[in-house]
């Protein structure tokens, strides 16, 4: 059987966030064997999300924890506890699996990206830990793992090359298995600095020799950071609001 892979989505209530969530689903939807675990920045769960969830047309879990305020600050990394949230699930999904867990690939989907179909069927046969190059990011066209003979020796990248693992969320992929043996891997926020959650996460599970070049010895870019531009709302009525109440 095909290993399941698992992507956790953290999102938060936007306006934008229908249509992200949307554009993301149409993308997951066309992945064989892939569980989506979309967990909201919220104090509980929406029913927008709840709706889009249920008609989404793929396996999906909905969980939620909010980000206490002091950490909603720009600078701050973001969705920490939600990230958490969805590896604790899964660590509970398979707590008797007693180190043999089912095949299965866990990989971070912000909701903004923008992911190629490609890049599932690289993630897929991920043995521990797989990593690749992500498009339109660190102030680059790309960043990228460079490989030499198999092996990941460096990082092609702009921006704090210090980093001992020099990579985006969207570049990796983790299996269960080694997120079951390493059960107390976790996004932290204390002595995190900005940027460095996926290197801080990735130190405590694996080393970089042991990284799985993906996407031809990675010089293929199959995710794009992609951001949203933030939507002009500055002409919504104050008064003379519309007769039907629309979910957008
Ligand atoms: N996110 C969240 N709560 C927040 C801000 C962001 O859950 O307060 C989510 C967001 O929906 C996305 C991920 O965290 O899935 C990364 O956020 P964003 O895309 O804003 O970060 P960037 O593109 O700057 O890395
Ligand atoms: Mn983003």
């Amino acid at each position: 059987p095909l290993p399941t892979i698992y992507a956790i989505t953290p999102t938060y209530s936007r306006p934008v966030q229908k249509a992200e969530l949307t554009r993301l689903a149409n993308t997951l939807r066309q992945v064989a064997q892939l569980h989506w675990i979309l967990v909201e920045d919220a104090a509980a769960r929406s029913e927008l999300v709840s709706r889009l969830l249920a008609r989404a047309g793929l396996p999906s879990t909905h969980l939620h924890v909010p980000t206490p305020r002091r950490y909603k600050r720009p600078g701050l990394p973001r969705a920490t506890e939600q990230r958490n949230a969805g590896l604790a699930w899964l660590r509970q999904r398979h707590r008797h699996g007693h180190g043999r867990a089912q095949p299965g690939v866990l990989f971070f989907a912000d909701d903004d990206n923008t992911y190629s179909l490609e890049l599932f069927q690289e993630m897929r046969t991920t043995r521990k830990v797989s990593v690749w190059p992500v498009g339109l990011v660190g102030g680059r066209r790309y960043e990228r793992p460079v490989v030499e003979n198999g092996k990941v020796v460096s990082w092609y990248t702009g921006w704090r090359a210090d980093r001992p693992f020099a990579i985006d969320m969207a570049g990796f992929a983790v299996s269960l298995q080694v997120i079951l043996s390493n059960p107390k891997a976790v996004f932290k926020r204390r002595g995190s600095q900005p940027g460095m959650q996926e290197s801080d996460f990735l130190k405590q599970i694996t080393t970089v020799e042991e990284l799985e070049p993906k996407a031809s010895n990675c010089t293929k870019v199959l995710v794009w950071h992609t951001r949203t531009e933030k939507v002009n709302l500055a002409n919504e009525p104050k008064y003379r609001l519309d007769t039907v109440n629309i979910e957008v």
